[in-house]
């Protein structure tokens, strides 16, 4: 155990990939403490949740297939990598059994902090509307992380929480806006919509009559099925231009696009469509993701001042394809509206795991950049501090 707990506090933060260490002569900004601020993440689940093989692997993809979890995800690059990375910093067996063991034995407090600690976390936006029942709430991760933790309010699971204590929809509405204008007060820094996961990007002008009869629909379904899932398009829009109106707080609104939850329709979650465009550039600041559309939201980035571009989520799950993206979004955008995050969840290994791949990334990126002479080395390391954390820091008033 005394030999797990000092290898967890020493920290492997030179890791590097074996073909960069080949790499001999290659200039080389030192990123390694670049702290990051995280504006997009959710809530750990309590260890025991995750503390066997099938469900700490189950975390390394956004499937929810079980038969992905068990056949597939051994044999995903992102999963392989972090046994390995995992193994080397727990000083065990690069097997999920052995890394399991390893954590075991840690504090589960002590360790979510060693892995954010050597990952350089030094800041948390946290959206609790993923997660489910075994997630921590604020009070929680307060609790066991000890940095800053700021919440960010997801609009479809505030409007799901209400649909089910509200007969009426005017009943319904009140309480929302209500829920919208505490915002600020409460401690939310930003706004948070997964419309593209529900009903799409092509947000249509609202249309109270028919948000009302879904509200109907939706709350029926509930009474038939006792579970919710806010899908309705009249409302859904409706909820989102609603949260939209609220910018009397001047909060920034993130839009979840491209690739995430498993029932994303790919097709509905790019974010070129007219509507989508209008109506996120009247957002204070809006940022989104979006693999594979990170084309689309790095042009949205360049045309429109308040619009930024998140590269969660495919930082960590496109692996080697990650520097393709980073390398297509600063050859487009201004470096100041490119910006890192996890889009963790569930695991402090996932947090840690993705500021890997992340710095990985951006430093192999860079590295091309000064290579070519296209940036100075005094510059990559500014443009490293703008993605992990400057602009994020300046966007949320964080
Ligand atoms: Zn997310």
């Amino acid at each position: 155990m005394s030999r797990l707990r000092s290898s967890i506090t020493s920290i492997h933060s030179n890791w590097q990939p074996r073909a960069d260490k080949q790499k001999r002569g290659r200039r080389r900004p030192d990123l390694t403490d670049i702290p990051i601020v995280d504006h997009h993440a959710h809530p750990l689940l309590r260890r025991a949740a995750t503390q066997d093989p099938a469900r700490f692997a189950r975390w390394f993809t956004e499937s929810a297939d079980p038969q992905i979890h068990t056949a597939h995800v051994p044999n995903l690059l992102v999963y392989r990598t972090a046994l390995r990375w995992l193994a080397e910093w727990l000083s065990c067996a690069p097997t999920v059994e052995a890394i399991l063991a390893a954590r075991a034995v840690i504090p589960e407090d002590e360790y979510a902090r060693a892995l954010l600690r050597d990952a350089n976390i030094a800041v948390l936006l946290c959206d609790y509307g993923y997660g489910g029942n075994e997630a921590l709430d604020h009070a929680g991760m307060s609790g066991i992380l000890s940095i800053p933790i700021y919440r960010i309010l997801r609009l479809e699971r505030v409007a799901e929480e209400l649909l089910l204590v509200h007969d009426t929809f005017a009943e319904f509405v009140d309480a929302y806006d209500q829920v919208l204008a505490d915002a600020r007060r409460q401690g939310v820094v930003a706004f948070k919509s997964i419309i593209a996961y529900r009903t799409g990007l092509a947000i249509d002008s609202p249309n109270p009559t028919a948000a009302e009869a879904g509200f109907g629909i939706v709350r029926a379904t509930v009474r038939e099925t006792g579970r919710i899932r806010l899908a309705n398009k009249y409302l859904c829009d409706f909820i989102v231009h609603r949260g939209l109106a609220v910018q009397l707080q001047a909060l920034p609104f993130q839009f979840h696009t491209g690739f995430g939850d498993a029932d994303a329709d790919l097709r509905t979650a790019n974010p070129s469509p007219a509507q989508f465009r209008t109506l996120s550039c009247g957002a204070a600041g809006s940022a989104a993701c979006g693999w594979p559309y990170y084309r689309e939201t790095a042009h949205l980035a360049a045309i429109y001042a308040n619009v930024w571009l998140d590269l969660s989520l495919a930082i960590p799950f496109a692996t080697v394809g990650i520097p393709t993206m980073i390398r297509d979004v600063l050859g487009m955008a201004p470096f100041s509206k490119v910006m890192f995050a996890t889009d963790a969840f569930t695991m402090p290994e996932i947090y840690w795991v993705a500021a890997k791949w992340g710095r990985w990334g951006v430093q192999r990126v860079l590295e091309e950049l000064i290579d070519d002479g296209l940036i100075g080395e005094d510059e990559a390391i500014q443009v490293a501090r703008s993605v992990f954390h400057e602009s994020a820091t300046r966007l949320y008033g964080v």
